[in-house]
C-alpha cells in the first residue's frame, strides 16, 4: 500500500493498493513516472480515500490472494475499488479462458470501471479525482 497525492488535488492523499497483475499495470507506472501521482513516503498523515486497484488480468489462480488482499484493506476502514481496464472490468480479451475471472466483480465490490485496454495514465487520474471527490 503506497499513498499518494494527486498532482492537481494537493489536499487529497489516496492509499493507493495497486494489484499489477498485468499490463495495465504499466499505465500506473506512467502516471507516477509523469507526476500525475506523487508517492507520499514517510508522511504520518491519514489517507482521505483508500482505494484497492485492481490493473489487469484475474485469474482463478490468483483469486485467493486478490480477495485477501481486499479483505486486508477493508480491515483498516472503507476501501474503494477501481477495476482498471477491460480485464479487470470484464475479462477483456481472455474473457472466454477457463483461467480468467470474468471481471474482479465476481470476487469483491467494485465501485468504478476504468474502460480501455489499456486505459492510459489520465483515465487513472481521472477515476481516482472522481473517487476522492
Ligand atoms: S486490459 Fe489489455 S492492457 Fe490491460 S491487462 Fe488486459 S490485455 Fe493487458
Amino acid at each position: 500500500m503506497t499513498r499518494y497525492r494527486l498532482r492537481d488535488e494537493p489536499g487529497v492523499a489516496v492509499e493507493l493498493l495497486n494489484l499489477g497483475l498485468a499490463c495495465c499495470s504499466l499505465e500506473v507506472e506512467a502516471a507516477v513516472g509523469s507526476g500525475a501521482l506523487a508517492s507520499e513516503v514517510g508522511t504520518e498523515r491519514s489517507p482521505d480515500s483508500t482505494v484497492l486497484l485492481v490493473s489487469g488480468t484475474v485469474t482463478h489462480a490468483l483469486a485467493p490472494a486478490v480477495l485477501r488482499a481486499w479483505e486486508r484493506a477493508a480491515e483498516q476502514g472503507p476501501v474503494r475499488v477501481l477495476a482498471f481496464g477491460a480485464c479487470a472490468t470484464s475479462g477483456g480479451p481472455y474473457w472466454d479462458a477457463p483461467s480468467v475471472v470474468p471481471g474482479v466483480d465476481a470476487l469483491i465490490p467494485v465501485s468504478r470501471y476504468v474502460p480501455g485496454c489499456p486505459p492510459g495514465p489520465d483515465s487513472l487520474i481521472a477515476a481516482l479525482r472522481r473517487e476522492v471527490a
